[in-house]
């Protein structure tokens, strides 16, 4: 099975993935969390995403494509691949199409994660992440067993330099801009599926094997 899982800040689509994989058992591929290790390891690649991460802006389409051809291309997907948070733009649909059509990297189905705006700003600013595992918390809604620790490997959590009010509303406006194209893009070939993002973390889940199961 080949999914794309898309939404705006804050809707979920880190928790939802990790969901997916291990029901699954499908190859994640986040370009976020790429890029994220990327800036850590102080790379070519994560220098040049971090001048655009920090400020909330897309890294342009022909670094974002380069990169995930290159993942799709090189690693093992045998049962499939989740494409979290990619494409974000008409352009990377269409480069990604060009790298999967005719192949049995088809895409299946599109999940969007559908979040009313007004929900995103608390979402977003109480996220805390752990900068060695990836898990996901937030600081209200499903908070960690030890403050500021991770439940899972027990590294400090972070926020994210992007998940600030700055950050969050140029983000927005970039998904707005950019990303409702690539909604339409799928929704004309028939694989988008969306879903309400603001139910509790089970229901979406619910829905969200709903769509792929049927
Ligand atoms: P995410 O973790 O998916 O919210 O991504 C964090 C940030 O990484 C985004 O705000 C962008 O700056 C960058 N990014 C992730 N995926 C893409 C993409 N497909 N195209 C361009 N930039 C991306």
């Amino acid at each position: 099975m080949n999914i794309l899982i898309m939404g705006g800040p804050g809707a979920g689509k880190g928790t939802m993935s990790e969901k997916i994989i291990k029901k699954y058992g499908i190859l994640h591929i986040s370009t976020g969390d790429i890029f994220r290790s990327e800036m850590n390891a102080k790379t070519e690649l994560g220098l040049l995403a971090k001048s655009y991460i920090d400020k909330g802006m897309l890294v342009p389409d022909d670094v974002t494509n380069a990169m995930v051809k290159s993942y799709l291309m090189n690693s093992h997907h045998a049962s499939g691949y989740l494409l979290d948070g990619y494409p974000r733009t008409l352009a990377q649909a269409v480069a990604l199409n060009e790298v999967i059509k005719g192949t049995r990297m088809e895409i299946d189905k599109v999940i969007a994660l559908d979040l009313p705006f007004d929900v995103l700003a608390d979402r977003v600013t109480g996220r805390r992440i752990c900068k060695k595992c990836q898990s996901i918390y937030h600081i209200t809604n499903t908070p960690p067993k030890k403050e500021g620790i991770c439940d899972v490997c027990g590294e400090p959590l972070v926020q994210r330099k992007d998940d600030t009010i700055e950050s969050l509303s140029v983000r927005v406006q970039e998904y707005i801009k950019n990303t409702a194209p690539v909604l339409d893009y799928y929704r004309e070939k028939g694989y988008l599926v969306t879903i309400n993002a603001n139910q509790s973390i089970d229901d979406v889940w619910a829905d969200v094997q709903k769509a792929l199961e049927d």
